[in-house]
């Protein structure tokens, strides 16, 4: 146990910082040799090295983490604030599942679920996350092995069944937070409900982790979680200056650490250091692409796999992703958290995402975004796999091109399965909508 504890501490003060000043500095030597392709985008964030760089070393950590503290694996919009004081090190299956993503794994890791009788229907995250279970193959070279699995039914349903699969194979305690589905406002028993939850969840990863939750400490977690979500909104905020400092596909790889490390200081002083540097930009009149002509929302996940060329080719017309409704999710969630009254606040703030309810409530949230970051047009990702997400989007741009006179795409993928999505058919479509504007 000690000896996994100076490897897991090592890791992370030592061994990491080491080895990532090493691989940047290889980097800035290819760099400096290479010839700078042409492409629409601005300039590279120069911050763009930290955010490699302590998701980099979170993950090596994470390798020695099993044996020497407590391990959870959390679903993205369960309340992780309540695990940070009593030492547990949180991994993000989502999140690790988009790493497979970008890089193409999936259909490996799914060949490898499918074979053991799961469906190809199923979440392409839960897919990829499972494929690493049973094969071992990760590309952050090891997961470590939960304590705890901790999941929250306020993004879908899915991770309840994907979470009991886990809970099987690793032999380990599951708690679920289940948050009632919203039509309208909710019902003070509903909110009652979830935080009676909350109370529970405290007995079992206390008593998995051996120790008792200290309120100070709590309370200086909460705050973190609060304040790190508010930076997180005022740095999408800064898109609604004319040109745009960046893109929508870069704020979906600069949200891992509000997903991945919400609650502690070195994601606060990460999104500080974004703050400044996308300020810096709106203020030299920087544009996240070079000639930004039309300003789109998007709506869903990315597609992970192909972000760069399809966002390549929209920004060669001068199309640019301003705002999306999924980086949004986590600027709204957790700013509300009240670190004076974290029960309460925490069963508001996660019973209130987005996918949690209903499409009325989401029609308002999406006019609102297109209209604060004034967008000439949607694309609305329908993903073959996260079925709450997609659901109703017909429906959705049918009302948005009516209630705002604004041109909508429902572009048919999967966030993290390139076998549900055809490069031709995507261009045509996408071509067709780009020409719709002219
Ligand atoms: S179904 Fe959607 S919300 Fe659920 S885990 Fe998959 S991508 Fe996430």
């Amino acid at each position: 146990m000690i000896t996994r504890r100076i490897q897991y501490e090592v890791a992370g003060r030592v061994v990491g910082p080491m080895l990532m000043s090493l691989q940047n500095w290889q980097a800035d030597r290819k760099r400096r040799a290479r010839k700078p392709k042409e492409n629409p985008f601005g300039p590279p964030f120069e911050c763009l090295r930290k955010l490699k760089d302590i998701m980099s070393i979170h993950y090596l950590k994470g390798r020695y983490a099993d044996g020497a503290v407590p391990v959870a694996w959390v679903t993205s919009g369960f309340p992780v604030e309540v695990l940070r004081p009593l030492g547990y090190h949180c991994v993000y299956p989502e999140n690790h599942a988009a790493i497979c993503g970008v890089q193409r794994l999936t259909p490996e890791l799914s060949d490898a679920v499918e074979k053991e009788g799961y469906s190809r229907d199923l979440c392409s995250y839960a897919r990829a996350d499972i494929g690493c279970v049973i094969t071992g193959k990760t590309p952050v070279g090891r997961l470590p092995r939960p304590d705890l699995l901790a999941c929250c039914t306020n993004i879908c349903q899915t991770v309840l069944y994907w979470y009991r699969s886990l809970a099987e194979y690793f032999g380990c305690p599951l708690v679920l937070i289940d948050t009632p589905y919203l039509y309208g406002p909710a019902k003070p028993h509903q909110l009652e409900y979830v935080k009676d939850q909350l109370m529970e969840l405290i007995d079992v990863a206390e008593k998995v982790a051996g120790k008792k939750v200290d309120m100070e400490e709590l309370a200086k977690v909460v705050e973190l979680a609060r304040d790190g979500t508010k930076l997180w909104g005022d740095c999408l905020a800064t898109a609604t200056a004319k040109p745009s400092p960046w893109t929508g596909i870069d704020g979906f790889f600069h949200i891992a650490p509000i997903v991945a490390l919400r609650g502690t200081q070195e994601c606060n002083a990460y999104y500080r250091l974004l703050l400044d540097e996308l300020k810096d930009r709106v203020q030299k009149g920087v544009g996240g692409i070079k000639n930004e002509k039309y300003r789109l929302l998007w709506d869903n996940l990315p597609i992970w796999y192909n972000t760069r060329d399809l966002s390549t080719k929209l920004a060669n017309e001068g199309f640019n992703f301003v705002v999306t409704t999924y980086t949004n999710a986590w600027a709204e969630a957790g700013a509300q958290i009240d670190p004076a009254d974290p029960w309460n606040s925490a069963a508001r703030s996660y019973t209130y995402i987005i996918l949690n309810q209903d499409l009325n409530n989401r029609l308002q949230i999406m006019n609102r975004l297109a209209r604060t970051y004034s967008v000439d047009g949607a694309i609305l990702h329908s993903d073959r796999s996260c079925k709450p997400y997609s659901i109703g989007q017909l429906d959705l741009k049918e009302r948005m091109s009516r209630e705002l006179g604004i041109r909508v795409l429902v572009l048919e993928a999967d966030h993290n399965d390139p076998r549900a999505w055809s490069a031709e058919q995507g261009d045509t479509r996408v071509g067709a909508f780009m020409e719709s504007f002219a």
